[in-house]
């Protein structure tokens, strides 16, 4: 058990109040972690642990406690998503006896460097585009207000670079967001795919590590699109057929009305360990032959 301690009322050496932590579930701790990209219902659940036992700062074992008693879940990877609202908090670490406690302290003074961030020159460039490229809204005729929104979240290990870049209006954010996060438990595999260069092992290596389960096309399109921005994405999902992987499809109507498609992977096979599109294209061109 942690032995209780009290927090400080720390003042700053100017002698102003630091400046108060989010209240958990609040805008302004979602918009914290956001500029992060670890805005998920994960990372704010443990932040709200961390907030309301700061008076005894609970080990990770009990941070998994709570969380399975409010949501019947373990929470995954509860270490590393700790360490991430730590880049933006500060976390400071209790040793009682062999355990490790955690104390919410504060805001980090200086948040933990994860590159540049955007700079003013490129945000200029992306909502140059007046129009949201999700819903196609426009500044002009919509009066929709864009943000600057990472293609692939930074989470998800996506990078601070132009390609990576787009304007969506807000509403279209807001639903991103509830969007990916609903498939933060998947992040490590997410992160693990969009890291190869080729789209065809993106996609087949997302597929495999949510093997049995149905993914939503929207995601399979979105780390296809990791690296390159890829306009055809069902076509690498058939050249992968030439590969020996199979795939089930099927239809979904939305709560929108909006009928989208789902994919579960039916058949892996290992992937051959040379350039994949160069070999698709050979083996497309023998089946030509053959016939
Ligand atoms: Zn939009």
């Amino acid at each position: 058990m942690t032995m209780g301690v009290s927090v400080a009322d720390s003042t700053s050496p100017s002698g102003s109040a630091p400046r108060p932590l989010p209240q958990p579930y609040s805008t302004e701790l979602s918009e914290a972690l956001e500029h992060r990209g670890r805005d998920t219902p994960a990372h704010e659940r443990i932040y709200s642990y961390l907030f309301e036992y700061r008076n005894a700062p609970p080990t990770d074992a009990q941070i998994a406690d709570y969380f399975y008693a409010d949501t019947g879940q373990r929470p995954t990877q509860l270490d590393r998503r700790r360490r991430e609202v730590g880049e933006v908090f500060q976390i400071e670490q209790v040793r009682t006896g062999r355990e490790v406690a955690y104390r919410l302290v504060g805001w980090r003074a200086v948040q933990l460097a994860r590159g540049a961030g955007i700079s003013q020159r490129d945000r200029f460039v992306v909502l140059q585009a007046g129009r949201c490229a999700k819903c196609g809204r426009t500044v002009a005729d919509d009066g929709v207000k864009l943000v600057v929104d990472h293609v692939i979240p930074q989470a998800w290990g996506g990078t601070d670079s132009l390609d990576n870049y787009q304007a969506l209006c807000q509403e279209c954010n807001a639903g991103k967001k509830d969007f990916y996060g609903s498939f933060d438990e998947y992040a490590d595999q997410i992160r693990e795919a969009v890291n190869y260069d080729e789209p065809h092992r993106r996609i087949a290596m997302l597929l495999k590590a949510t093997e049995g389960e149905w993914i939503p096309s929207d995601l399979i399109g979105a780390v296809a699109s990791a690296k390159q921005f890829q306009e055809d994405w069902q076509k690498r999902m058939r050249e992968l057929r030439e590969l020996g992987l199979q795939f089930e499809m099927r239809k979904k109507r939305l709560p929108s009305g909006r009928v989208t498609t789902e994919w579960k992977l039916a058949r892996w096979k290992d992937l051959p360990n040379e350039p994949l599109a160069p070999l698709i294209r050979r083996l497309e061109r023998e089946k030509k032959l053959a016939k």
